[in-house]
């Protein structure tokens, strides 16, 4: 059987995914889907890349981006289902990328584990690797990371807003028209400074949902008493690129853009929707302090501004970083620190620093970063930040004033 020219075809229709996501799915894609050992690619968060059946229990797709040149970030996510115990094979073909995520798997109880080395072969330079699971009877779900699709990400956001008597609001709408949600706190005062934390601009970074999460829930469950973040407006939007996610892409929202390249063009609705949600408090009467923003790379990392950039509260990375790294309770460097600023390139990080004079910091998880590291770096960063925050309290009302924009310690 020859099904090359097939496959190639449907590589370039999955390389134009946005404009063929909701086709029909194509021959080999039901192919997959039949029979009884089957691979289908039809949950949130899932891709629906070129399929070929290539034996009775075995598969091929053809992973490919959205669009390119892009940032090499080969995601895959699909289910494996069979009616009895079998041995199944699927080589993942990433034609002129190579291999980054290492596989976790799902029996369909939520748990995700991280399938063992021996599991997935490694061919042609890394540009093919081959998973090997036995399966069955029943189904499993395989994926580059976790799978927080949007339903997930939605149920998450109302139960935390619930939870911690935040405030939900859609500040917008994706091109598939799926809300951006905000999730606020109001300050005790008028005019208080701003604190704004965002995530999930780039669709695979799945360790900085879980950074973000554990953050959140550090930070914002355990308010209790004299709460020095009731001095502060809370301004947090977790899921910004819904549209991304929901059909897997790798980088870019439906826009084919980079969300986080947009930060100063602002021609994306996402982004559009964040800067007019800030400009309307800027001009009620709330003061920029600080932005945040979770992603995920290779390795666990603070990118930050410059000490001498002449931001307020200035020098704020270095004391955050200092009381982070003093109460660290694990071994060694809790995250590394990357200072810069790019103006040339529209990050939000940049863009917060330029127009609001306050410090953004992107917050990067390693993609490979054991769980339970990753839940004590994001606990240890919200604890670090209240600390912080208290220390300003205290030394704003030792000087009896609180200067809007400007509490920070020594
Ligand atoms: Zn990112």
């Amino acid at each position: 059987m020859n099904v090359k020219p097939v496959l190639s075809t449907l590589a370039l229709l999955g390389a134009a995914g946005f404009l063929g996501a909701c086709a029909t799915p194509s021959t080999e894609l039901a192919d997959c889907a039949q029979g009884d050992v089957r691979l289908t690619q039809d949950f949130s968060g899932s891709p629906a890349y070129a399929c070929t059946r290539t034996g009775p229990a075995a598969f091929q797709l053809a992973v490919a981006p959205e669009s390119a040149p892009i940032n090499p970030s080969p995601w895959f996510a699909f289910d494996l289902e069979a009616e009895r115990e079998t041995g199944v094979s699927v080589q993942l073909d990433y034609g002129e990328y190579e291999h980054r995520y290492r596989p976790e798997i799902n029996h369909g109880d939520g748990i995700w584990a991280a399938l063992p080395d021996t599991a997935v072969r490694l061919e042609a330079g890394d540009s093919v690797a081959v998973i090997s699971v036995d399966i069955g009877p029943g189904i499993v779900r395989i994926a580059g990371q976790e799978v927080f699709g949007v339903e997930d990400r939605a149920q998450w956001r109302a139960e935390f807003a619930a939870r911690n008597g935040l405030t939900r609001q859609t500040i917008g709408q994706s091109i598939d028209r799926q809300p951006v949600e905000a999730l606020s706190r109001s300050a005790s005062a008028q005019n208080a400074p701003l604190i704004v934390i965002l995530g999930g601009q780039h669709p695979p970074e799945v360790t900085g949902v879980l950074g973000l999460r554990a953050f959140l829930e550090t930070l914002l469950g355990s308010a209790s008493g004299d709460n020095p973040l009731d001095l502060y407006e809370w301004l947090i939007i977790p899921d910004l690129n819904p549209d991304g996610v929901d059909r897997g892409h790798w980088r870019q929202n439906l826009g084919r853009m980079d969300l986080n390249r947009d930060w100063g063009p602002f021609t994306q609705p996402e982004t559009a929707a964040v800067l007019a949600e800030l400009e309307t408090r800027v001009s009620e009467g709330q003061v920029p302090f600080l932005m945040l923003d979770f992603h995920s790379t290779h390795r666990d990392v603070l990118y930050t501004p410059p000490d001498d950039l002449g931001l307020s509260p200035d020098n704020f990375a270095a004391d955050w970083i200092a009381i982070l790294n003093g109460i660290w309770p694990g071994e060694g460097e809790a995250f590394a620190r990357g200072p810069g600023h790019n103006p040339d390139l529209p990050t939000s990080k940049t863009w917060f620093a330029t127009r609001f004079g306050a410090p953004g910091i992107t917050v990067e998880f390693g993609d490979e970063t054991d769980r339970g590291r990753i839940m004590m770096l994001a606990q240890t960063a919200a604890q670090a930040l209240r600390i912080y925050l208290e220390d300003a309290q205290a030394e704003n009302e030792a000087a009896g004033f609180l200067p809007p924009g400007n509490a920070r310690p020594d």
